[in-house]
């Protein structure tokens, strides 16, 4: 139950919201109450979708960087705030614009596959983006004879190669959340759930995968959590999207695989962050333009092979 506080901020919020017309753009991985007071929650291809579809000129951004990024790539026009810029994703910063210059010198004909989690200068410097929800589809429609080279989640990427059966390079990086779950966690909640189905994010490690009755993208567990007819579901992904899901199967039982499925940067915002950061109008989210045009050209790419 909320704090008097609690509401006073979230009644302070959604007044604000509507004074200066800010559409806000939720994450499933953030805190419930944030989702409650959004405008749209989604996973990063349907936020992206979302922010280009903003009915209003200002889209606040509850989501890491690369998330509030897009929303900037994709909609120049608009005014995009974040409300906390520190909130990013490791696996996002770990590749360089040099890594990748290095792979396309090795196999200049190559196609650079991006999945949306990394920062504009890299999408500048892509062929296409992915999400986890779009992956599959996307690459069985590029050339078969080229190769590609996707970055930065091996492991989302081992997924869809196995998906397609096509040869990929992967660059040697991992959401440190999923990559530190282990089969043997699973393992032991199978055994405490003998009949549960086990539903993994395609960031987790292969043999996680391989133990799975079904893989998926946020918004894919959400809704095969709802069309599957178990009534035990041991959820392998971040443990924000417990809310929504709990929400949609009041009835069902829902068991989070890992108490230690929490993306810290995430949780960095805070329904206090998005209060100031809309009482200030901050903090702005700019994308140098040069950049900007670039990087555009492979998120839309997503959108029109991904529709
Ligand atoms: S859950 Fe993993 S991939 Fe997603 S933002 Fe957090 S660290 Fe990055």
């Amino acid at each position: 139950m909320k704090s008097q506080s609690d509401q006073r901020i979230i009644d302070r919020i959604l007044a604000l919201k509507k004074e200066k017309s800010v559409y806000i753009i939720a994450h499933y991985y953030q805190v419930p109450d944030i989702q409650d007071i959004a405008d749209f929650v989604g996973d990063s291809y349907a936020m992206a979708v979302a922010a280009k579809n903003s009915p209003l000129e200002t889209i606040l951004v509850a989501g890491v960087d690369f998330m509030a990024e897009s929303a900037a790539i994709l909609c120049p026009g608009k005014t995009v705030l974040t409300p906390e810029p520190g909130a990013t994703c490791p696996m996002a910063n770990a590749i360089r614009v040099e890594d990748i210059e290095a792979y396309k010198e090795q196999h200049p004909d190559a196609l650079i596959v991006s999945y949306v989690n990394t920062p504009a200068a890299i999408k500048a410097v892509s062929d296409v983006c992915v999400t986890s929800s779009n992956a599959v589809k996307i690459i069985s429609k590029l050339p078969k004879d080229v190769p590609i080279f996707f970055i930065p989640d091996e492991n989302l990427g081992r997924y869809v190669q196995g998906q397609l059966d096509r040869k990929m390079d992967f660059f040697p990086s991992s959401c440190p959340i999923h990559a530190a779950l282990t089969p043997e966690t699973i393992a032991l909640r199978k055994l405490e759930h003998p009949g549960a189905e086990v539903m993994v994010h395609p960031e987790c490690r292969p043999e996680v995968i391989q133990m799975a009755d079904y893989v998926g993208s946020t918004a894919g567990i959400i809704s095969h959590a709802c069309k599957c007819p178990q009534q035990e579901l041991i959820i392998a992904t971040e443990c924000g999207i417990m809310h929504k899901i709990e929400e949609l199967n009041p009835d069902k039982k829902l068991i989070l695989a890992d108490p230690e499925l929490v993306c810290a940067d995430m949780k960095k915002i805070t329904p206090e962050k998005i209060l100031y950061s809309l009482e200030h109008m901050e903090t702005k989210v700019t994308v140098p333009e040069d950049i900007r045009v670039k990087a555009a050209v492979a998120l839309e790419k997503m959108i029109e092979l991904a529709s």
